[in-house]
């Protein structure tokens, strides 16, 4: 997989999971300047359709903007606690379980094989909320990492077969940790 088809309209896609992905929409976490890329109802409808979950732009609302970020915040938080095995904060949790209780869109296999959800916003949101319940109480609960190259902060799962994937993209932070690790190994030698 390339760098490239990782990202969809500027948005990342390298968690394997959707639950996942919503996090990633704030990026540069663990750096000095993270950044939101759901600054405005329109960003959430570009997500949404990025995700391939909405065949076209849903239409949120403010409201729908501040129970997305809401719920990608749980989701961050729980996630994280999964990846370094600490109890499940409780605040987080209930949210998650409300939102996932919500009436949610249903899917629909479309004309063109692909999955999609039918639903407004709120419809999606529930879904999404559904599918991070699934993973964090799941078989694949303990596979959830986080990205080892800073400030990245991505969390992903990992599906390789020893379990030792360390960053979000071998093509993106993976290669750049081996180029540092390269140019210290010239370092020392030159020195
Ligand atoms: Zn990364």
């Amino acid at each position: 997989m390339t760098a490239k088809a990782e990202i969809r309209d500027g948005f990342k896609f390298r968690g394997g999971h959707l639950a996942l992905d919503l996090p990633a929409t704030v990026t540069g976490r663990l750096g000095a300047a993270p950044r939101d890329l759901l600054a405005a109802p329109g960003d959430l409808d570009r997500w949404l359709v990025a995700t391939g979950l909405a065949p076209a732009p849903p239409g949120a609302g403010q409201l729908d903007l501040i129970q997305a970020r809401t719920l990608r915040e749980a989701l961050y938080r729980l996630a994280l606690a999964r990846v370094r095995g600490e109890t499940l904060p409780n605040d987080d949790r209930e949210l998650l379980n409300q939102r996932a209780a919500r009436p949610a869109a249903p899917p629909r296999l479309d004309a063109d094989g692909r999955r999609r959800l039918i639903g407004d916003v709120a419809g999606l949101l529930a879904g999404l909320a559904r599918e991070g319940v699934d993973l964090l109480g799941g078989e694949l609960s303990g596979r959830v990492r986080q990205c080892e190259g800073p400030p990245c902060a991505v969390l992903f799962v990992d599906t390789s077969r020893k379990g030792e994937r360390r960053w979000c993209s071998m093509a993106a932070c993976g290669n750049k940790a081996k180029v540092a690790k390269f140019r210290r190994r010239e370092r020392f030698v030159e020195g």
